[in-house]
């Protein structure tokens, strides 16, 4: 019985990991998995810097505030271009090795007066990793949004998208779009539409977290009123601590897809348990969801083990999830070509992967 019971486990894993998959949601620094960590933190002996500090392990939570402090400390670590580059080319060997095909990285560009890194020479360090990446030929595409924080304010947000419009002029459809986020409870949704639209005027993609905590109703309107492309976590667009029945129609009414991340929301404790996940609510009326893992560095997940978390919470079929992932490319920031490109891909795998 054992026997069996395990050779059932290992065919799940392999299923899971040999499906072809789509990431949309990951934050470079929360990305760092505890190998590249050890490398880091050997780089900077001075630093008294531990495990637990920067991941949070199987069945332990944070508060939220507690995770954004372990941002902080993990941003000691990468303070360099070549910290950057470094840990760039490790998270893409990574997300390739598990599976992912497709790639869309997010971070926000910093400035370190000790190291001489200026916002410019970060976001270089992020486009020669992805370069190197591809010159290894790794079976994966990436490509970048530029994150603003919450933390700098409206100034700040509006230097980040003149840098996001400065790239994605000069890149060939590298970096395709900006990303809202950072600590919800710090800052103003309204201090940041101004630079936003003008992003989104620029041609920008928009990616926006919203509605991570209760009670954020207005701010979420006014997200929203900005019609971005897709939307990071929503968690209480649905919920009766600040959600309404006006906000889930006007998302299903524009059909903006959420990138949904249940480990990251379990740890830092947003939803209580697995089987309470908005993912439930979405998927049930069939509203474009990604699944993603915001941080796999931090909480301690891949997303091949975020879909098999996904499919046995919700009693999912092996072409249920297929479909989930290859529906997941409609929703990517890159270009039609890349959409076929990588349609073709998932098609010529799909019987190989569905024999499991
Ligand atoms: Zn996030």
């Amino acid at each position: 019985m054992v026997e069996v019971e395990e050779q059932h486990q290992s065919w799940k894993t392999d299923f899971y990991l040999e499906l072809p998959k789509v990431e949309l949601h990951a934050h470079l620094n929360g990305s760092i998995s505890s190998n590249t960590m050890k490398k880091l933190i050997a780089k900077k002996p001075d630093f008294k810097i531990h495990d637990e500090m920067t991941m949070i392990e199987k069945g332990k939570k944070r508060t939220l505030e507690e995770c954004f402090q372990m941002f902080q400390i993990i941003h000691q670590l990468t303070t360099s271009p070549e910290d950057i580059l470094m840990i760039t080319k490790d998270v893409i060997k990574e997300f390739a090795d598990d599976g992912v095909k497709y790639l869309e990285l997010r971070s926000t560009p910093r400035r370190e007066n000790a190291t001489g890194m200026t916002k410019k020479s970060y976001v270089e360090s992020i486009l020669e990793g992805i370069k190197q990446a591809k010159q290894e030929n790794l079976d994966i595409d990436v490509r970048y949004l530029i994150a603003i924080d919450r933390r700098g304010g409206p100034s700040v947000a509006k230097e980040t998208v003149k840098l996001a419009e400065e790239f994605f002029l000069s890149t060939e459809d590298v970096v395709l779009g900006l990303d809202l986020s950072g600590d919800p409870t710090i800052g103003q949704a309204e201090d940041f539409l101004e630079p936003l639209l003008e992003a989104k005027n620029a041609g920008l993609k928009l990616a926006l977290h919203l509605s991570e905590i209760p009670n954020q109703g207005k701010e979420t309107q006014m997200l929203l009123d900005l019609l971005p492309d897709r939307i990071g976590h929503g968690t209480f667009l649905n919920s009766s601590e600040g959600g309404s029945l006006d906000l889930v129609d006007f998302v299903r009414q524009h059909r903006i897809p959420l990138e949904l991340c249940l480990t990251s929301n379990i740890k830092s404790q947003t939803v209580p348990s697995y089987d309470q996940h908005h993912f439930g609510f979405w998927y049930s009326i069939a509203h474009p969801s990604v699944i993603c893992t915001d941080d796999k560095g931090v909480f301690a997940t891949y997303l091949s083990q975020e879909y098999r978390l996904a499919a046995e919470t919700f009693n999912l079929t092996q072409s249920q999830v297929w479909d989930l992932s290859y529906e997941s490319i409609n929703y990517i920031f890159a270009s039609d070509s890349t959409r076929s490109e990588l349609r073709k891909k998932w098609n010529h795998l799909k019987p190989k992967v569905l024999q499991f």
